[in-house]
């Protein structure tokens, strides 16, 4: 069921109230490195941040740089994460990716959007992931699946498709807080718009959104 899209007044109202409500949203996995990050972004594709947490500090100290992974065979770094989805794949991934950083960037990780989205395996996701995270770089807002779902739900987009939300939630809301609010969306969806069933009676923005009191998860 789709939503009613709020007018761009009411979309911005409700961001800021969530933004204050989640003053301590951050970004979810643990990194030191922006190639620690780089990695840790892959490999949460459809899997929880736990499980990728749970990995990664045994990963990182097998994976020191890009050069460990370009040179590792898939077999061995997918022993590293095979308790994420789709582990040999990502394995694959990561290699194919970190090769191409050596080739074309001299081993450094780019900073730009378009440098980072023309390397496989990295999408507008995973790239504003790392401008923001590692490089304090604003170009865009990550679109992950809780800010599709919310961004359905509130009535803040129509599209399900990721770029499209972005440039929507872009449009609704200060550059200065792109940086945050998909932390902010994922702590809201975490703690009261649950999955599947969102608790709009304790809801700090039942009042405009267009979903509050339907139950249904969509
Ligand atoms: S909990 Fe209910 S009222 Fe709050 S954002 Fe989610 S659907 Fe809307």
């Amino acid at each position: 069921m789709q939503s009613k899209l709020l007018n761009n007044d009411d979309a911005r109202k409700v961001l800021h109230k969530l933004i204050e409500s989640y003053p301590d949203a951050h970004y979810y996995l643990n990194f030191k490195t922006d190639l620690d990050l780089m990695v840790a972004a892959i490999i949460s594709a459809q899997t929880r941040d736990e499980v990728v947490n749970s990995v990664t500090p045994a990963l990182f100290k097998r994976y020191k740089t890009i050069n460990d992974y370009a040179d590792s065979n898939e077999k061995e770094l997918a022993v590293y994460i095979r308790k994420v989805s789709f582990s040999g794949n990502k394995a694959k991934n990561i290699i194919k990716t970190c090769k191409a950083v050596m080739d074309t960037h001299g081993g450094k990780i780019p900073k730009s959007m378009k440098d980072l989205t023309a390397l496989p395996g990295i999408g507008r996701k995973t790239a504003n992931t790392i401008l923001i995270n590692a490089y304090g770089i604003v170009e865009g807002i990550p679109v992950d699946t809780w800010v599709i779902k919310l961004s359905g739900r509130i009535g803040l987009s129509k599209s399900n498709n990721p770029e499209d939300i972005e440039q929507d939630l872009m449009q609704i809301l200060e550059r200065r807080y792109w940086k945050t609010i998909a932390y902010v969306l994922k702590s809201h969806g975490k703690a009261i718009c649950q999955s599947q069933i969102p608790i709009c009676s304790i809801c700090m923005i039942n009042k405009l959104c267009p979903r509050n009191g339907v139950t249904s998860s969509r």
